[in-house]
């Protein structure tokens, strides 16, 4: 019995590990599918949302168009006037499963266009195959990698057990409050019982890619110094300039500790507090510039702060009080903003990065069968869209599929190469069968209630 079988069972697992294969893989882009899939990036690219104006009423048409060939339920939402929010569904099998959440941003910062070699809204593919365009890193590509992922799958049969959602939100390079800002602390949101969030990361020039589990927390800190004022020839002490100074070493001291850190590769740039001087504010003006012969009796100066959410904020708030804006050297200080490193449940605003979070090892093991590596996961060194919705408790990875890939975002000549965009794809191809599917006991029996 066993010698009729065998060749049947060994055929039996040939084709078992060939669909295993097809369905985690990705099937390659047969030709025609890579140029539709290429020209239709191009169009979004095209479309210019550059602030101070971005035409977000053609962003939004374009994407409706696409949600609608995709069949995909949409919904346009306008926390503020003239700012739409495109929030698109894919219904899940199982709709009482927490869903997924697929964020991107359709604004882009400018661009100066007298310094790039095509024009950035052209989408200019170049021969050899980097398609040129702001916003081709940062971060349209995304956006319509995960509509050519949704693609794909349903063309392929596939059916998510959790609902799927896609937001593409406006405003994310001017901070975002009015977009993903508004939208997580919406009624509308709440009713989607986000389980995950998917949002930005960054390119990576390595053949790894980037992930990003939490990011600094920007503090602009504005500091004031006041003392007597005194005439330039006169050596005393207390004088507003010598008290800001005192307190411009003191930061610079620190600020190369931390940088040590990064030089000498102990942390990430993440990891670390960054500290720079922004600007420095006082003199006594003359119609000619300043007066020269005059130690003012004010000074100020604004640093941009950004923090680690694991650090404690505690400590370095005694920093700032008492070396940086001692009252004893008649200093005061304010923020102009200040995000905090918590969550809304007073935890450090991160989302776990190992094997506690189900939705890592997803993550992970899904890049993996679509055979992406990652590189170990970083704290994000500026600000994204995913702060909104960490500070909710809800996980969120920074994610870019972009491996092999200078770092060009916000940069002139910010390029994609069409093969990383079309890996991409299979990328979250992967990635949103393995969310989708995911079977979590506890939700099981959430559900079942
Ligand atoms: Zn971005």
């Amino acid at each position: 019995m066993a010698s009729t079988f065998a060749p049947i069972f060994l055929l039996l697992l040939f084709f078992t590990a060939a669909v295993a294969e097809h369905a985690t893989k990705g099937a390659a882009f047969a030709p025609d599918e890579a140029d539709a899939v290429i020209s239709r990036f191009q169009e979004y690219l095209r479309i210019d949302t550059a602030h101070p104006s971005p035409d977000y009423a053609a962003a939004a048409a374009f994407l409706r168009s696409h949600a609608e060939s995709l069949s995909l339920q949409h919904q346009t939402l306008e926390f503020v006037a003239g700012k739409p929010l495109l929030l698109l569904k894919w219904p899940g099998r199982r709709p009482s499963l927490p869903s997924i959440l697929l964020n991107s941003h359709t604004d882009v910062v400018p661009a100066e266009p007298h310094k790039w070699v095509h024009p950035p809204f052209s989408a200019a593919l170049a021969p050899d195959g980097n398609i040129h365009a702001r916003g081709s890193q940062d971060m349209k590509c995304v956006g319509m990698q995960y509509l050519e992922a949704i693609r794909r799958l349903k063309a392929d049969g596939f059916v998510p057990d959790r609902t799927i959602y896609l937001s593409f939100v406006p405003d994310e390079e001017i901070g975002g409050t009015d977009g993903a800002g508004e939208f997580a602390v919406s009624d509308t949101f709440k009713q989607l019982k986000v389980g995950v969030v998917l949002d930005e990361g960054l390119a990576s020039p390595k053949p790894e890619y980037r992930v990003f589990y939490g990011e600094r927390c920007p503090w602009w800190l504005m500091i004031k110094a006041q003392g007597a004022p005194g005439h330039g020839a006169k050596l005393y002490d207390g004088s507003a300039m010598e008290n800001v100074m005192k307190s411009v070493e003191s930061m610079r001291r620190f600020r190369a500790a931390q940088f040590d850190l990064v030089k000498t590769g102990v942390k990430a740039e993440g990891e670390v507090v960054s500290v720079n001087l922004v600007y420095l504010k006082a003199g006594t003006p003359s119609p000619t510039g300043f007066v020269m012969n005059l130690q003012p009796s004010e000074a100020e100066v604004g640093l941009d702060i950004r923090v680690p959410p694991n650090t404690d904020p505690k400590a370095l708030e005694r920093r700032i009080a008492e070396e940086w804006a001692p009252s004893s050297r008649n200093m005061t200080y304010e923020f102009k903003q200040k995000v905090s490193v918590f969550d809304m449940f007073g935890r450090p605003a991160i989302t776990s990065a190992d094997s506690s979070n189900p939705w890592w090892t997803l993550l992970e093991e899904a890049i993996k069968k679509a055979n992406g590596k990652l590189s170990k996961p970083e704290i994000f060194p500026a600000s994204t869209d995913a702060r909104f919705f960490r500070e909710l408790g809800i996980p969120a990875f920074g994610f870019s599929p972009m491996a092999n890939t200078p770092i060009l975002l916000h940069d002139h000549n910010e390029f994609l190469n069409k093969d990383e965009y079309l890996k991409g794809i299979t990328i979250y191809e992967s990635i949103i069968r393995a969310f989708s599917s995911y079977k979590d006991s506890d939700d099981e029996s959430r559900a079942e209630l």
